[in-house]
């Protein structure tokens, strides 16, 4: 902890959960905290996922055999991956690199990089919003896998092995004893793989926010600007400089999620980063709604009882962050949600796409950028509300010079 007289002033620049979560680490640390944000906390990728605290997601979306299943899956209409085809030359190189690490030796590889970075989220959350605002929001419940059948839960062996691995093993639920579980699902799910003590957050956005409040409430600074470049003083930063003016720092932290690469290489560090685009669909005002989150996996995606109604989040678009939304996921996903709750009605619907933030070899990027002073805190990919916590915690530590227990080399943002 630093000597009162001495603390150092941190910039963290973005609000999505894990820059709010650093900046509360940071400032619960002694430091001096500016959090800066284009706009208001929570807005970003935080404000729109499906809300599960999922500290059994250990497993990359690149497992072995992608290579060859990716394209079938692309061409497939009822699979919920897509990608914008114009958009394809300038993911190519990204692609490539992504689809190299579908290998058992590096699916295990990310797979144990992943873990302690997500297995203890519920904790990791009750830690970090304490009995503050933020509280409400986090509730610990199961969280189910449904499938059609046996068959189809066994053909996802390699991954449930994997998350054996990593300590998480679920229950099998079958036939008849689904509906019990959980009334609102029609034939087409006929088993459950059930995971105890997981969690969910009950509206993303709104627990982002109330957890800049409590920052506020900590003596935290709160900014609404763009950051634009930083101001380094013998290659060590010195300020980082926005369109609302030069904030002078010790160190800065980068947790602009997808939008971290371009401020990443004003550093001099080329990062391979791309947005894996998701879609959710809020169903307001829900006939029913579920009892905890549920993956549902014939049509990738989760569906989540919130505040606001039942959210069902999920596809995958390759596109990049500047194309507005697509129609076809949108329409993919509301056909999964209709053959998996048939008795679905609602008032209203909402619709919102977000950008996940894809390094290409799956793993989040949280360390020194060189030796500039600037730490980097992204590219959680789909695991970001689980794992920014333990990120913005293990950063503050390494901020105030306290050395984690836990090998880092593999978040190394130096590594590519
Ligand atoms: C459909 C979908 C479902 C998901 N479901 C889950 C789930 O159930 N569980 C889970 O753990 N994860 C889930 N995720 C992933 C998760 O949402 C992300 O990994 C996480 O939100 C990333 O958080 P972040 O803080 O890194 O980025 P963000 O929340 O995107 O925050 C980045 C912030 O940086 C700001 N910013 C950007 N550039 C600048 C700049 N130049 N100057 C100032 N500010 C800037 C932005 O305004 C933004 O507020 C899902 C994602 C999607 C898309």
């Amino acid at each position: 902890m630093p000597d009162k007289h001495d603390k150092k002033h941190i910039v963290v620049i973005g609000a999505g959960i894990v820059g709010v979560s650093t900046a509360i680490w940071l400032r619960r640390a002694g430091c001096e905290v500016t959090l800066i944000d284009r706009s208001k906390p929570g807005l970003g990728t935080s404000f729109g996922n499906a809300g599960v605290l999922a500290s059994c997601s250990v497993v990359p979306v690149t497992t072995p055999g992608l290579m060859f299943k990716g394209p079938k899956f692309l061409l497939d209409p009822n699979f919920p991956l897509f990608l914008r085809w114009s958009y394809l030359p300038k993911l190519a190189p990204w692609l490539l690199r992504y689809l190299s690490h579908a290998t058992d030796k590096d699916t295990r590889r990310i797979a144990d990089g992943l873990t302690p970075i997500v297995s203890d989220s519920i904790e990791q959350h009750r830690s970090l919003v304490e009995d503050g605002p933020a509280a409400r929001y986090v509730k610990t419940s199961d969280y189910s896998f449904a499938y059609t059948d046996r068959a189809a839960f066994e053909d996802d062996a390699y991954v449930w092995e994997l998350r054996k691995v990593a300590g998480f093993e679920p229950e099998l639920i079958e036939g008849e004893a689904v509906r019990e579980k959980e009334p609102a699902f029609g034939p087409a799910v006929g088993l459950l793989a059930v995971m105890r003590d997981h969690g969910y957050v009950t509206n993303p956005g709104g627990y982002v926010a109330a957890l800049a409040e409590t920052l506020e409430g900590m003596g935290g600074k709160l900014v609404t600007a763009e950051v634009t470049d930083f101001e380094l003083t013998g290659g060590e930063i010195s300020a980082v400089l926005t369109n609302n003016g030069r904030f002078e720092c010790d160190k800065a932290v980068l947790s602009t999620g997808v939008w971290s690469k371009e401020l990443a290489g004003k550093l001099g560090l080329k990062v391979p980063l791309e947005s894996e685009r998701g879609y959710h669909i809020v169903f307001k005002n829900p006939s029913f709604n579920l009892k905890a989150p549920v993956m549902v996996a014939a049509g990738k995606f989760v569906a989540t009882p919130m505040d606001m109604g039942l959210r069902c989040a999920g596809v995958v678009e390759f596109g990049g962050i500047e194309a507005g939304p697509s129609k076809a996921p949108v329409k993919l996903l509301k056909k999964k949600v209709k053959e998996t709750f048939p008795d679905l009605t609602y008032a209203s619907e909402e619709e919102w796409l977000g950008h996940r933030p894809a390094p290409s070899d799956s793993l989040p990027l949280i360390g020194e950028i060189k030796n500039t002073g600037v730490f980097s805190a992204f590219g959680h990919h789909h695991i970001g509300l689980t794992g920014g916590p333990k990120t913005g915690r293990l950063i503050a530590g390494l901020i105030n010079g306290e050395r984690p227990n836990l090998d880092l080399s593999a978040y190394d943002p130096n590594r590519f």
